[in-house]
């Protein structure tokens, strides 16, 4: 049988047919435009759908089901998105509405517990039972496997480790905490980071850049510039930090790094695994988790979605 992800996020809305074993057969996506009604959202989600099942020549009839990662806080029993602040969503029964039309059983979760649960089924961390999958982004998301299941918590919404404290009294965050981990190792936190830099060192590099960007700070520092070198080894540490902590917590077999900040690979692992083995409780003497890249990379969520079913 054949599945459907949706991957549905704040920017664009992706929708793909799976194989059984989670290979893409053929994926579609479109501009969310959360300003929305929630009903023209879900209806275009299913439009995307019925397009991916057009284009790849299989019938829905063929499809087991229907898995969504969504943002927020989802209730996955309940098959309702209870609240997704950049949709602007609040208790939306997104499964009913989209089995309603589709005919096919509809199953949602977070889109980091997806993408964590997709990276354990068919990326980094296949075979293993005790993952933790983070979205270096925009905001940093995280998704936990425990003993091969989604750790979902008491409100069934997942963790929200990105927004844990590793600088009490430090930056702002989005939620409205100050020093949360997101406020330091997500992509908006490096170009904050990076811009501080450039307007302490005027006469720098960093200074000159047309635009400042997590790509183009990288690449600085990999040239071997002084300054972007400095920044970037400073908000690798504090990746690193928020990982320690989590990995105290839940004492995961594999650390799965995505988004767009987890594209940069090895560059990025080797420091972390250093600091993390410095780090990390019992030090160099405990077994070290495996820190590894996202395999599934940009279609980690809709993978991950499909992987629900
Ligand atoms: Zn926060």
């Amino acid at each position: 049988m054949y599945r459907i992800g949706i991957d549905l996020g704040g920017t664009n809305i992706v929708a793909a047919v799976t194989d059984e074993k989670l290979n893409i057969v053929e994926s579609v996506f479109a501009p969310t435009r959360a300003y929305r009604p929630f009903e023209e959202v879900i209806a275009d989600m299913c439009t995307l759908a019925e397009s991916a099942l057009a284009l790849s020549g299989i019938n829905k009839s063929d499809c087991s089901g229907i898995g969504v990662g969504s943002p927020g806080n989802c209730d996955s029993e309940m098959g309702i998105v209870r609240r997704a602040y950049n949709l602007g969503w609040k208790d939306v029964p997104l499964c009913e509405l989209i089995s309603a039309r589709m005919g096919l059983m509809t199953t949602l979760a977070n889109d980091a517990d997806a993408a964590a649960y997709g990276e354990m089924k068919t990326g980094a961390a296949k075979g293993k039972k005790n993952v933790l999958f983070t979205a270096l982004g925009t905001g940093v998301g995280v998704g936990v496997i425990t003993d091969g299941k989604i750790y979902s918590g008491a409100g069934r919404g997942g963790v929200e480790a990105g927004h844990t404290v590793i600088m009490m009294g430090g930056e702002k965050c989005t939620c409205g905490r100050r020093g949360c981990w997101e406020a330091y190792a997500s992509a908006t936190a490096l170009i904050r980071q990076a811009k501080q830099a450039a307007a302490e060192h005027p006469s720098s590099k960093l200074a000159s850049l047309e635009e400042i960007s997590g790509r183009t700070v990288f690449e600085l520092a990999d040239a071997g510039d002084a300054v972007a070198k400095e920044v970037v080894d400073k908000y690798v540490i504090y990746i690193a930090e928020g990982l320690a902590n989590l990995i105290n917590i839940f004492d995961p077999e594999a650390v799965v790094i995505g988004g767009g900040i987890g594209d940069r690979g090895e560059k990025l692992l080797v420091p972390i695994r250093e600091f993390l083995a410095d780090n990390c409780f019992g030090g160099r003497e405990r077994i070290q988790p495996e820190i590894l890249s996202s395999v599934n990379r940009a279609n980690a969520g809709v993978i991950g979605a499909a992987a629900l079913v």
